[in-house]
């Protein structure tokens, strides 16, 4: 049986393009560890949406998607709703989360002691890029690995976008949103067409109503 969720609910069925041998050779997107922070103090400098680069692109991409190696470098993405929404954290406080591309557990990397030395990484780089005190002020530390994404989710090598979007997994090269094993079942969300991102899974379920009113003379959904 597969190791993903489609090769698992259909793991009974004879299959004939998405088969555990094809399913393994699917490439998975990478993954993300991400820090959910809640701090007892405000920042002006983040704002709702800030992405902090680090030093290098073209080799850390490398590192997250070729070699699958836990660079000494990275970028960030912090997102702090209290800086718009004010329910989102109490008074003179903010909550954040920080999320840093990292490989899908195709690296092997053991998370379980990386872990805790990603998080000193990362609030050392927060605190140095401006948000001072910041490992003082922390009323609430969440740490996500892929690990997690693998055991709370069942992504496939703890990838957090689904199947990786290259050329191959495209379009008509991704799983169709009318099942190409089983009669009567239909596909909707990342890992099918046209692929992941909210905009994409809401446009996949709206290709998927079609298919299905198509199929059952519903006429236009
Ligand atoms: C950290 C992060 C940040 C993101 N930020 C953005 C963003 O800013 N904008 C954007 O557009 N997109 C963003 N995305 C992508 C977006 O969240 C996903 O593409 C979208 O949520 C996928 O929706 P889905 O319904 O296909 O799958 P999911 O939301 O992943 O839901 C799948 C569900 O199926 C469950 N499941 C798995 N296996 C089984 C099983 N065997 N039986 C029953 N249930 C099962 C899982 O537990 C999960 O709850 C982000 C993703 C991540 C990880």
């Amino acid at each position: 049986m597969s190791g993903t969720p489609y090769g698992q609910l259909l793991g009974h069925v004879p299959r004939r393009r998405w088969t555990d041998q094809r399913l393994a050779r699917v490439h998975q997107s990478m993954s993300c560890f991400l820090l959910y922070l809640g701090v007892r103090r405000r920042y002006p400098r983040l704002t709702h949406h800030t992405i902090i680069v680090g030093p290098r692109y073209e080799g850390l991409v490398r590192d997250i998607f070729d070699r699958k190696t836990l660079a000494g470098d990275f970028s960030m993405y912090v997102h702090t709703p209290s800086r718009t929404d004010p329910s989102m954290a109490p008074p003179g406080c903010e909550s954040m989360y920080v999320l840093v591309p990292v490989p899908n557990a195709a690296s092997g990397i053991d998370w379980k002691t990386e872990a805790p030395r990603m998080t000193l990484r990362i609030l050392d780089a927060l605190e140095a890029w401006g948000l001072d005190g910041l490992s003082g002020a922390l009323e609430v530390r969440e740490v996500f690995t892929p690990d997690d994404f693998a055991s709370q989710f069942g992504a496939t090598l703890g990838n957090a976008f689904g199947i990786e979007p290259r050329l191959t997994q495209t379009a008509w090269f991704r799983p169709h949103n009318r099942s190409e094993e089983v009669g009567g079942l239909y596909l909707a969300g990342a890992g099918t067409h046209p692929g992941a991102g909210v905009p994409g899974v809401v446009l996949s379920a709206a290709a998927t109503c079609h298919a299905i009113a198509k199929d059952f003379g519903f006429g236009e959904a």
